[in-house]
């Protein structure tokens, strides 16, 4: 995306901190409803080259909890209609998403899990591990006990959702800048004041912490804790793979928590690795890179014959209940739309209404996310999803 060069302005109505999908999300809404002096700051040289630039793409209904179906049940029409509301094709494949259990225990979980998402309305279908093998001839799914499979998931183009977000944002009035480090946030009477940068200071009454994995360094400006990690991800895509079926669903093995979809005429893969340790290096581990390798050899022999394309490595925004942080904090001003755990780039487009709706109404009126506040992890009220890949 085009860089956006433009003098750091002396007040605003908000400052949001972050140029991802978040933050994006939030400034074209906030413009929607009218408000002018907005300022969205982005470090980096380009918008949406943190977690959302570097993110699979996947869409889902596919979850564990109520709230997490009913955002992408909110969050997934806005990307199906993205380019009438926002003139921005966003290249959404409804190639569905087939999630296989191995072993009893998610087989279990699984069937719980689809049955939640019909009574929403989630049309998600149980296969059984014949099943799994039937959809996927190209695989090794011998061991596969379950699966679900649901078509409207599929796969959607993370840049140009903030690259529309932004022109639109901008459209309507707002300033987004790069090279825009927020480096210190004023606070004066449990009140925010103003956003300090390198180029200057910004006064301002409210600030949106949309700084998805460095959330937690946001919150440390402003004297607020919030429990976020950033954990690395990697994947690489493949070289063309002409056996690989237009039609190929995002296959997940949910046991290893290792995925392939397809990417142009070849394969994305990626695999989490367990271990990995908080921290904010993004350079690839090779070491991990060839278990993932070896591990998508077993289940897609084929790929034996592959070469890499190419890889690169994000952060997970990661909270103690996989679960985002929405709404404001112990300081007046400072709000919070982070922590989405690693599956947020599909829910950003409803969490930017939600996150104008919060700030300009003081309520939540699209979904109730209320439960989902800062103060539920020193309170106890954690909600567990379980299906994070
Ligand atoms: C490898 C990987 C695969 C993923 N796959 C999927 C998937 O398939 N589907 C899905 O829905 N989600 C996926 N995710 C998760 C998804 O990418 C995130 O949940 C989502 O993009 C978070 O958006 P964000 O705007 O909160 O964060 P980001 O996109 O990281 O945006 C935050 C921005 O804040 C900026 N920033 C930080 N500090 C400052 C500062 N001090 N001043 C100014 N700017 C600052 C950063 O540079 C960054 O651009 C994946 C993530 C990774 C890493």
């Amino acid at each position: 995306m085009d860089e956006t060069k433009m003098d750091i302005p002396k007040t605003a109505d908000i400052v949001i901190i972050g140029g991802g999908v978040m933050g994006a999300s939030a400034a074209y809404h906030l413009a929607r409803r009218g408000i002018e002096n907005i300022v969205m700051l982005e470090k980096e040289e380009f918008f949406g080259t943190g977690a959302t630039g570097r993110c699979a793409g996947g869409v889902r209904y596919q979850f564990s909890t109520e709230i997490n179906i009913k955002l992408s049940l909110e969050s997934l029409p806005m990307l199906e209609c993205f380019k009438e509301e926002i003139g921005q094709d966003v290249n959404y494949r409804q190639c569905g998403y087939l999630l296989i259990a191995t072993d009893e225990k998610d087989a279990t979980t699984f069937k719980r899990n689809v049955d939640l998402q019909n009574n929403l309305g989630v049309q998600t279908q149980l296969l059984s591990g014949e099943d799994v093998r039937a959809r996927l001839p190209l695989m090794n799914f011998e061991d596969a006990i379950a699966g679900t499979f649901h078509q409207k998931d599929g796969i959607v183009d993370p840049n140009s959702v903030v690259a529309g977000y932004v022109r639109a944002a901008q459209k309507l009035g707002a300033k987004a800048i790069t090279r825009a480090e927020a480096i210190g946030i004023r606070v004066s009477g449990g009140q925010v004041e103003a956003v300090e940068t390198a180029q200057g200071e910004i006064q301002t009454g409210m600030v949106l912490n949309a700084a998805g994995p460095w959330a937690g360094l946001i919150g440390q400006m402003a004297g607020v804790q919030i429990p976020i990690l950033p954990i690395r991800r990697q994947m690489f895509t493949t070289n063309a793979l002409a056996e690989i079926p237009e039609d190929f669903p995002f296959v997940i093995d949910f046991g290893q928590s290792l995925y392939f979809h397809r990417e142009g005429d070849g394969l994305l893969i990626g695999m989490s690795n367990q271990a990995e340790k908080p921290g904010f290096d993004q350079t690839v581990d090779e070491e991990f890179e060839l278990k993932n390798f070896e591990a998508a050899i077993e289940r897609m022999p084929l790929l034996d014959r592959a070469g890499r394309a190419s890889h690169w490595a994000g952060l997970y925004e990661v909270t103690p209940d996989a679960h985002p942080i929405f709404g404001g904090s112990s300081v007046k001003g400072f709000t919070i739309c982070a922590g989405f755990s690693g599956h947020g780039f599909m829910h950003g487009p409803v969490a930017g209404k939600l996150m104008s709706e919060y700030i300009l109404d003081g309520t939540f009126s699209t979904l109730d996310v209320s439960m989902l506040d800062l103060a539920r992890f020193e309170e106890g009220r954690l909600i567990k999803e379980y299906n994070v890949v």
